[in-house]
């Protein structure tokens, strides 16, 4: 948001001497409150400055890309996580590259019975399988995934803020969603739930910019 010049004097004398009154600010700035009254309404009204009766305004110490960050450290993943493309281990390379078209998805998750994250195959993965000439009609996925304990998760508490940042740490496209289960020989197991990916951080932020999350 822009602040005229006016404004911003207006934000330097609150936030120096506030709680200050309508009429004090008139003062300092030798204008008359009516005067002032749009540059306050529009003030408080963008949540830079809070008016308390008899108090005065004083700076609410929220800058505008606070509001933001705040937001994308409230929402979770299970509120705008998608449904997960899964495969079988034995699924081969060929039935992979048809499920990927067919989903319309870049991420795939491989898991074992019970929807148990084994590990996570991506397009380049295919592709690169593919150009190396192999036979695709009998190699299984198994053989070419990123294999679990390499493969970057997620669990549907986090914050889009945590999954955003370990999608650019890890420099991969997507994160299974995960959730613990543990196995008959209690070992803990990760049972795969959503799909979070680089299209759901784009269509959050395209949410925010029309402000209607
Ligand atoms: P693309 O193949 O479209 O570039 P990625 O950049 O996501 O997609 O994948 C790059 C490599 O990282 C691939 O080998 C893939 O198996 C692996 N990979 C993808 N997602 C993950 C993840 N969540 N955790 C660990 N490795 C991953």
């Amino acid at each position: 948001m822009e602040l005229s010049k006016r404004q911003e004097t207006i934000l330097e004398i609150v936030k120096k001497e506030g709680p200050i009154t309508g009429e004090q600010i008139a003062e300092r700035l030798g204008l008359t409150r009516a005067t002032l009254r749009p540059d306050m309404a529009i003030l408080t009204m963008s949540g830079l400055l809070e008016a308390r009766p008899r108090v005065g305004y004083f700076y609410s110490g929220k800058k505008p890309g606070r509001e933001m960050a705040e937001k994308l450290h409230q929402t979770l993943i299970s509120d705008i996580k998608s449904v997960p493309v899964v495969v079988p281990e034995q699924c081969t390379v060929y039935d992979a590259v048809v499920t990927m078209f067919i989903e319309d998805v870049g991420t795939m998750f491989v898991v074992r019975e019970g929807g148990l994250l084994e590990g996570v195959i991506s397009r380049k993965d295919l592709l690169k399988t593919t150009l190396g000439g192999q036979d695709i009609h009998n190699l299984p996925v198994g053989v070419i995934m990123t294999r679990m304990p390499n493969v970057v998760y997620v669990e549907s508490d986090a914050s889009v803020w945590e999954a955003a940042r370990r999608l650019i740490a890890h420099e991969v496209d997507a994160l299974p969603v995960v959730r613990q289960v543990k196995g008959n020989d209690g070992r803990i197991d990760l049972e795969v739930v959503g799909r979070f990916s680089k299209t759901n951080v784009t269509r959050l932020f395209v949410e925010l910019g029309e402000g209607g999350y």
